[in-house]
């Protein structure tokens, strides 16, 4: 496993691995501070692709100058060894000004798709991610690139990304790996008091308890979405930011469910820190095969 902190030693690589090795190669895009959740998309592109990066890069064009960019957790030293039982072929950790050199002024915005939920409640964050997301799919140029269901907007977003800009990667989406508790795995989740971390399970509670509600027929969009505030009002530590039912393809809010996939997208917060979670009811794709819009 090679550490590469240069673009243009990354860009080198990735074309004699294409090139001249003829090999495939899938990129795993993180921030660090790995967890199983990261390491779940590494398995996968282990599995499917002869030569695998993993980038670790904490954006700092994703973050508001509000947000948690300074505080964000970063360990290398322990993100490289939690990377060492996967067989990694190269960890892409670049400084700002390999991705974003001296005078960088070209930004690539997802119009509609990044407007709403996290992008109404982070302005400029999916500018930040497909900005970034520009920069390292044209550095590495890999054959497939893994993303987790646990940042369902993120994952439309870059799939529109790639289909309109005619990106030679193919987007693969894989699901949320969850504690026992049902908590979402997070690097966020590093910043919660164990008392947070205990009430934090109340949103994936709320969120299955509409799916099984779901199940039982329900179909009124509005009273699935009071049900679940309902449940995650109950725990006295949490504070909700929103709670929606969309289109899980297009983010169209629904009202009424019909034969379309549901995304069922929360946002709420444990004392200051900020969680997200999500289910889709009525998958029409099977999560963890190719999924194109
Ligand atoms: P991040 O480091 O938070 O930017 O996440 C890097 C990638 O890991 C993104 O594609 C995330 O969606 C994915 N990811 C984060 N948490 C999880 C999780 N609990 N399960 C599956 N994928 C995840």
């Amino acid at each position: 496993m090679e550490i590469i902190n240069r673009r243009q030693r990354m860009s080198s690589v990735s074309r004699k691995v294409r090139r001249e090795l003829d090999k495939t190669i899938g990129l795993v895009p993180t921030m660090g501070a790995l967890h199983e959740g990261h390491l779940s998309l590494v398995r996968e592109a282990r599995r499917m692709c002869d030569v695998v990066i993993v980038s670790v890069f904490v954006n700092p064009k994703q973050f508001a100058p509000h947000e948690d960019f300074s505080r964000y957790p970063r360990d290398l030293t322990k993100d490289t060894m939690a990377l060492s039982d996967y067989n990694v072929d190269y960890i892409f950790a670049p400084p700002a000004e390999e991705i974003y050199p001296k005078g960088f002024s070209t930004y690539v915005e997802v119009e509609r798709l990044s407007e709403q939920l996290e992008g109404a409640a982070r302005p400029g964050h999916f500018r930040g991610v497909a900005t970034v997301l520009t920069v390292l799919f044209n550095i590495v140029r890999a054959d497939f690139a893994y993303f987790g269901q646990k940042d369902a907007q993120q994952t439309l977003v870059v799939k529109r990304l790639v289909r309109d800009l005619a990106f030679d990667t193919e987007i693969v989406i894989l699901p949320t790996v969850r504690e026992d508790s049902g908590l979402a795995l997070s690097s966020r989740n590093a910043y919660l008091e164990p008392e947070d971390k205990r009430a934090a399970a109340v949103i994936y509670r709320a969120l299955s308890h509409a799916e099984a509600a779901y199940s039982e027929g329900e179909r009124n969009g509005k009273k699935i979405a009071d049900m679940i505030r309902a449940d995650i009002e109950a725990e006295p530590r949490a504070e909700i930011e929103y709670v929606s039912v969309n289109d899980a393809d297009t983010l169209e809010r629904l009202d009424r469910l019909d034969d379309r996939s549901v995304l069922i997208a929360v946002a709420a917060r444990f004392g200051k820190t900020r969680l997200i979670d999500n289910i889709i009811l009525n998958k029409t794709s099977k999560t963890g095969q190719l999924v194109m819009p």
